[in-house]
């Protein structure tokens, strides 16, 4: 199997890094939400991607990573109270760390303009929904000349298939030409599950979902593109990559991010180990404009405009609902 080193090193990495996230989570008090304290998120963010890019540095040292949060933030003075917290949750999954490695792993993430092979890092997707206690996602993907070969998708908080419990979570993974497979989160030892999108071929009959945030995908465009496809149900809202998750199992259609700034960019961790999973399960993932995303230019999607996933078969019929909509060339 291709990438069988990478896809375990980034499984069991994605594990750590979400019981992590788990722990902090259920940490979130209605005091913290009162308050809009951000300490949590930034306690998980930092503990996350230390953990994952640990694991990396130590598998593949020579692979750089591009990832959300920078170490200089985790070093500005601002951020010092929250460095034994940090330290403390590592501790708990079994990594006992000094500030120094602590920073440096983080520090790992930093990589601004790496060579043809990379890998791409969301230690926390949707932080809103982290904070509600909603959904949310740790997102890993290796990207190899502009090509996503290897996806692990953390959703903590989204049920597994048949019964398991919520408590477990689920955990996705691609790699490609090799399908996509799901597990439960909390497990190593089992058997994983393949992953296949709906076999929805009428709009009408789309069941369709987008962020719950709308100042990152336009619910109002949405809601026009949804009436021109023929669809009376609500949109689904829910946050991060779980977005990707849930049409991967076909459990959705179609999931909309539709621009709500001008010159807003993707970001590629936001997207890369969503797009691979879909894409392996028989889906199919481009821009508003029906153009590939193009992971070629450093940390944003720079050549593309809001995204547009969906089980494949439905894919030409939303396209054109959304230039209808959008009004054909969107990219400024
Ligand atoms: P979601 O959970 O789908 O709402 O997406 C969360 C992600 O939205 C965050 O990780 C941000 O990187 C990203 N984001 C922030 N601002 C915008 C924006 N204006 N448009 C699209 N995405 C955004
Ligand atoms: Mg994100």
């Amino acid at each position: 199997m291709a990438f069988a080193k990478e896809l375990e090193v980034g499984l069991a990495a994605v594990r750590l890094a979400a019981r992590v996230c788990q722990s902090v989570q259920a940490s979130i008090t209605g005091d913290v939400l009162d308050k809009q304290d951000k300490s949590p998120v930034t306690v998980a963010d930092f503990a996350s991607q230390a953990v994952i890019c640990r694991a990396l540095q130590q598998a593949f040292p020579h692979d750089p990573v591009i990832s959300e949060e920078e170490a200089d933030a985790l070093n500005r003075e601002e951020n010092s109270p929250f460095r034994d917290r940090i330290l403390k949750e590592l501790a708990a999954v079994g990594i006992e760390a000094t500030p120094e490695e602590l920073s440096q792993w983080v520090d790992h993430g930093s990589e601004k303009s790496p060579g043809a092979r990379f890998w791409t890092l969301d230690p926390i997707d949707g932080t809103k929904g982290f904070v509600r206690g909603d959904q949310y996602a740790v997102s890993l993907a290796l990207i190899v000349e502009g090509e996503i070969q290897v996806a692990v998708l953390g959703c903590p908080n989204l049920p597994g298939h048949d019964g398991w419990d919520k408590q477990r979570g689920a955990l996705f993974s691609a790699v490609r030409g090799e399908g996509a497979q799901l597990r439960p989160l909390a497990e190593s030892a089992e058997h994983p599950q393949s992953v296949r999108v709906s076999s929805t071929r009428k709009g009408s009959f789309a069941r369709l979902c987008e962020s719950v945030e709308s100042g990152h995908s336009a619910h109002s465009d949405s809601a026009r593109i949804a009436a021109l496809l023929g669809i009376s149900n609500d949109p689904v809202r829910l946050d991060s990559q779980a977005k990707y998750a849930v049409v991967a199992r076909g459990e959705a259609d179609i999931y909309l991010r539709l621009p709500t700034k001008k010159d807003y960019r993707e970001k590629i961790w936001d997207h890369a180990g969503g797009v691979l999973v879909v894409e392996e399960a028989g889906g199919k993932v481009t821009d508003v404009d029906g153009k590939p995303l193009d992971f070629q230019q450093g940390s944003e999607l720079r050549n593309n405009r809001g995204v547009v996933v969906t089980n494949g078969g439905l894919h030409a019929e939303v396209l054109s609902a959304v230039a209808a909509v959008l009004g054909g060339e969107t990219l400024a």
